[in-house]
């Protein structure tokens, strides 16, 4: 349930707090966004946990934070409860409020057949969509140094995150990732050092590079005309992945980059450099 509305801690207490300094990550409790909940001082990391799912955890002055991704989907004022466990057994309830954010919306109008999948490609889809969330359910343990990444490729973003797509007049799923364009064959670079946790061909995805970063923070790179990495391999940051291509369903070539929360798509633009390239 994302909704809750027992109160335990006044929410004021719980927004956003102050935008923190590079490289940390502004923290806008918003759809698509993240919400930096304190968790104090303690010997051991506490573990804490939104709609049943660990969320990221790390040090950050002397004391420990979680940065929780909120689902583009979330209403914004509604109250979201991270549930807190300490390494003594105690346990807290922590309250975060939504507040909102609009997306643009994207009118396209595309050939039929282009706008949906036709009927012998409906299993191949459902199975792909169902090995893709599991896998963008990996929770590792080692929290990541830090969660500022580095762009993976340089060009301009072209495509922005949560754009409202609406195909042909019918509403689809909003755009999960930042588009940025580059000619076809550009190295793509690992945005932050990670394991590969998946490289396959999808459907609609095309070639894909799954990265885990710890504790629930993962990157997505989609469309690739090739993959220059396997399911295992540790990278260092800025090691070679693949290549930008148009594989899957992509108008042309650029780099579809996502980045995961607790199994949450955010948007990426918020770990980037400001400037972008
Ligand atoms: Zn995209």
């Amino acid at each position: 349930m994302r909704r809750r509305t027992f109160l335990l801690l006044p929410p004021a207490l719980l927004l956003a707090g102050p935008a923190l300094s590079a490289p940390d990550v502004p923290a806008v409790a918003a759809p698509g966004r993240i919400a930096r909940v304190r968790l104090g001082k303690a010997d051991q990391p506490p573990k804490a946990y939104l709609d049943k799912r660990r969320v990221l955890v790390m040090r950050e002055r002397g004391e420990w934070v979680a940065l929780a991704g909120i689902a583009l989907g979330t209403r914004a004022d509604s109250m979201l409860l991270v549930e807190v466990e300490y390494g003594d057994g105690r346990r807290e309830s922590r309250q975060v409020s939504i507040i909102p954010r609009g997306y643009p919306v994207q009118q396209l109008a595309v050939a039929p057949d282009q706008a949906d999948l036709a009927p012998d490609q409906v299993p191949r889809y459902q199975k792909e969509r169902g090995h893709l969330q599991q896998v963008l359910r990996t929770f590792t343990e080692p929290a990541p140094a830090s969660v500022a990444l580095r762009q993976p490729v340089p060009g301009r973003r072209s495509g922005s995150f949560g754009m409202r797509r609406v195909i042909n007049g019918v509403a689809r799923s909003p755009h999960s990732g930042l588009d940025i364009a580059a000619d076809e064959g550009t190295p793509v670079a690992a945005t932050a050092g990670g394991r590969v946790i998946d490289a396959g061909d999808y459907l609609f995805l095309g070639n894909t590079v799954v990265l885990d970063h710890g504790q629930g923070l993962l990157s997505l790179y989609a469309h690739l005309s090739a993959i220059d990495t396997k399911k295992g391999v540790a990278l260092a940051p800025g090691a070679g992945i693949g290549k930008v291509g148009a594989t899957g369903r992509a108008t042309g070539p650029h780099l579809h980059f996502a980045v995961y929360l607790n199994a949450t798509a955010v948007d990426p633009a918020i770990f980037l450099p400001r400037a972008g390239v």
